[in-house]
């Protein structure tokens, strides 16, 4: 059954997960289907526990290993991103909801800042254009120290 409440049409995206699936000598299961409609329900960057508890609220009968195996083929697929924070944590986001924004990451307190930058999203198409390379996401990230962090952490060189 379909469920009501998807706020984004995944057809697409989930013919991509067939495809990639279908490649390993898997099946789309309807289990694999929920967690997919539901990553795309998510509403920005997650870890695998906030997928879970998300899943659960909405009437999900799922499995934690289920979540935790699934994610890493989604992954593989193409449709999610995963990131690493400063604390080691594995961050997970949709390219659907990376579409619209790339990353600036502190090191030092993992907050990540989100940014919308179109020069570099055109830059990136001329890029791939002029390579004949046919683009499945885009990655963009920014590791460093954010300004609070900076200014609490010893200085080391002279001014920037
Ligand atoms: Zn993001
Ligand atoms: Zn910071």
């Amino acid at each position: 059954m379909k469920s009501v409440e998807e706020s984004a049409d995944t057809t697409e995206f989930a013919q991509q997960f067939e495809d990639y699936l279908k490649s390993c000598g898997l099946r789309l299961t309807q289990k694999r289907l929920d967690i997919l409609n539901q990553i795309f329900a998510y509403p920005g960057h997650f870890q695998t526990e906030d997928l879970l508890v998300q899943m659960r609220r909405n009437g999900y009968l799922v499995s934690r290993p289920t979540i935790y195996r699934t994610l890493p083929l989604l992954v593989k697929s193409g449709l999610l991103t995963e990131f690493i924070d400063a604390q080691k944590n594995t961050r997970y986001e949709s390219i659907h909801s990376l579409k619209e924004h790339a990353h600036l990451i502190c090191l030092r307190c993992s907050q990540i800042v989100e940014f919308k930058e179109p020069q570099i999203d055109a830059l990136q198409k001329s890029v791939c254009e002029a390579h004949q390379f046919k683009p499945v996401r885009f990655r963009n990230e920014i590791i460093g120290y954010c300004a609070e962090c900076q200014a609490e952490l010893e200085p080391t060189s002279t001014d920037v």
